[in-house]
């Protein structure tokens, strides 16, 4: 954390203005929504990536961060939606936990 505080401090991390990339998915029930034909081979739950900012693109097990817009895709056994957005995007200002809009559940239910 020390050393996320210095590069945003050194300018390192660019301006926050433009975020999120995708407004439209900046509720978690909408990003949930995007996964009913997600392959359920896959490790990765629906649930865990929308929370983790993420929605389906409808296309293999690719899906997008609402705030950074990058993709991820590859899910493997041992992958956490949480884990690989932080390491893969660790300048993503949802992971770094700005306000950036997010809407969580409002279903409240799962645990
Ligand atoms: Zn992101």
């Amino acid at each position: 954390a020390e050393d996320m505080e210095f590069r945003l401090r050194t300018g390192e991390v660019v301006d926050d203005t433009i975020y999120p990339m995708a407004p439209h998915m900046a509720s978690e029930d909408s990003r949930f929504n995007t996964f009913g034909p997600w392959p359920s081979t896959s490790p990765v739950r629906p649930r865990e990536l929308a929370q983790a900012g993420l929605f389906y693109l409808g296309e293999s097990d690719q899906v997008q961060c609402f705030c950074c817009g990058r993709m991820l895709k590859g899910w493997e056994a041992g992958d956490t939606a949480w884990g690989e957005h932080s390491k893969h995007y660790p300048y993503c200002f949802f992971i770094l936990g700005h306000d950036v809009g997010n809407l969580p559940s409002q279903g409240g239910s799962e645990g």
